[in-house]
This record gives structure tokens, sequence and C-alpha cells, in this order.
């Protein structure tokens, strides 16, 4: 069968057989339950089932390439028909599933954002994640604070995850070839982490916070806080720093204050 890859999956295909297997060496996999988002031509699938894990499920949105899997694989793996973004993790087992996946970049960090901000009573579904990203959208991810990539997306992943980042890898290692660089990330669930009621009012403090990226945070404090001295001084910050200059904790003990305005 010819595959037409669709840009608008984000089909590119990994083809280069060193990065394959270092993806599926990365973690010890033979007692665990994986998951793959976007299986595509089954590339990555077959360098994951040489390590032999004790059940495999595949999510593939594509339905030619949902079909021509579930032949290339006969019943070694679970393949789902179905769009991650509106999938039910927590259907699948009772146990922490390893997840790996060379996402398609669009939505990338939908996906991500998606497993934070559904995490069903800090109850983790994943024991790992494995995870491709445009180099940019890593470099974003791992961000240190004081720098230009520092943002949402950082104080988010880092809130209840711990990243490694293992490498780049170039355009030429995927078929059709990418127009960027990308990076492999690493993800481990944190032990400890500031507890929120409900995750979306991060997502809200975030949002407020750096919609106004070259503003001082005296603005988006005030709206938020009304220009609470007490709420001020319990969080010490320097209204007169802009939101790249806080710290991750900053914003996560910013929003629980905000939390806390609300019964
Ligand atoms: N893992 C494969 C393919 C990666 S390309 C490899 O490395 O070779 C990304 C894959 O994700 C494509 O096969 C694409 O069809 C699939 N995909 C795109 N959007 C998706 C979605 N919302 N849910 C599940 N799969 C999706």
């Amino acid at each position: 069968m010819t595959i037409i890859p669709k840009k608008s999956l984000g089909q590119n295909f990994l083809i280069d057989q060193n990065i394959i297997n270092k993806i599926s060496n990365l973690t010890k996999i033979n007692n665990k339950i994986v998951l793959e988002i976007g299986a595509g031509t089954g590339n990555l699938s077959s360098g994951i089932l040489r390590q032999s894990p004790k059940k495999f499920f595949a999510i593939e949105k594509d339905k030619k390439l949902f079909l021509n899997l579930q032949k290339q694989f006969n019943n070694k793996i679970t393949f789902i028909n179905d769009d991650i973004l509106k999938f039910d993790e927590y259907s699948l087992s009772k146990d922490k599933l390893t997840v790996f996946g060379n996402l398609p970049y669009n939505i990338s960090t939908e996906i991500l954002s998606k497993w934070i901000i559904n995490l069903k009573d800090d109850n983790f579904w994943f024991d790992s994640l494995t995870l491709m990203f445009q180099k940019e959208v890593a470099n974003r991810i791992i961000a240190k604070f004081n720098t230009s990539s520092y943002g949402r997306l950082t104080v988010l992943a880092n809130w209840k995850l711990d990243i490694e980042k293992i490498c780049d890898i170039s355009p030429s290692s995927f078929s059709p070839k990418p127009k960027v660089e990308s990076s492999l990330l690493f993800f481990k669930p944190k032990k400890y982490f500031l507890k929120l009621k409900n995750s979306k009012n991060l997502e809200i403090i975030t949002r407020t916070f750096f919609n106004q990226r070259r503003k001082m945070i005296k603005k988006p404090f005030n709206q938020l806080f009304n220009g609470d001295k007490q709420i001020l001084e319990r969080l010490n910050l320097n209204l007169n720093l802009r939101p790249q200059n806080l710290k991750l904790t900053d914003y996560y003990e910013i929003a629980y204050e905000y939390e806390k305005l609300s019964c």
C-alpha cells in the first residue's frame, strides 16, 4: 500500500533505526503496559515491541494507517482508532502506562497540557512519558527562568513532572523530513508538588501574567488580587519584575493564593 503522508496529521515517520532503538531502550518495559501515541507506519512500534512489553496499546487517528497497522502486527499490539485529544487514558488499565510518542507536532503542546490538566485526583495514569517534540517547543518546556523561552508551557509542564532532555534529533531521521529540528524528552511524575483544587487556576494565572510578557507584573497582580497587600507580602513578590523573572515556585504559589479567593 502506498502511503501519502498527511501534513494535517503531523505525519513525519521515524526512519532512523538508531533513534528508534534509543527511544525503545530508554526504559525497561518487559513487565510494563505500553501506550504509543500516533503509531503511524509502525516503525517506532516495531522497536518498542522488540523490548517485549507485557501489553501494548497504540492509538492512531488515521483510519487508513490504523487498518494497515492491524494487518502488519496481527494481535501483538492493540490498536485504537481514536483521537488522543478526546481519549480517556484512564480507561485502558488499572496499572500505570509507560508512554511513547513521536507526537504530531501541531498538537503536541495540547496533548501534554491535557495530560497535566486532566490528572484525576493527582493520580497519575502513567509512570513515564518518552516524547518527541519540535526542538523549539522542547526548549520552551525545559526553559529556565530569566530566559525568553520561559513561559506558560514551562510553568505548566514542570508543575507535576520531572523533565529530562535526552537528545536533539535531526530532520533526516524522519520521512518526510520536517522543516525543523526535534528533541526527545523524558518525563516522570513528581512525588511532591503544590496541590491545587483546580488545575485550571494555574492556567488562568499563567495566561494573565504571560499575556503581557514585556510589562511589569504589577498589572496582572493587581488585576487578579485587587492589589491586596497581605497577599503580596505572603508571596514576597517584587512587582517591578517581568513575568519571565519569576521562578516556577512563585507561579504555583500565586495560583494557590488565587484559589483561596474563591470558596
Ligand atoms: N510514531 C510514528 C508516527 C509519528 S507521526 C513514527 O515515529 O514513525 C505522528 C502520528 O500521529 C501520525 O501517524 C498521525 O496520523 C498520528 N496522529 C495525528 N493526530 C493524532 C491524534 N489526534 N490522535 C492520535 N494520533 C494522531
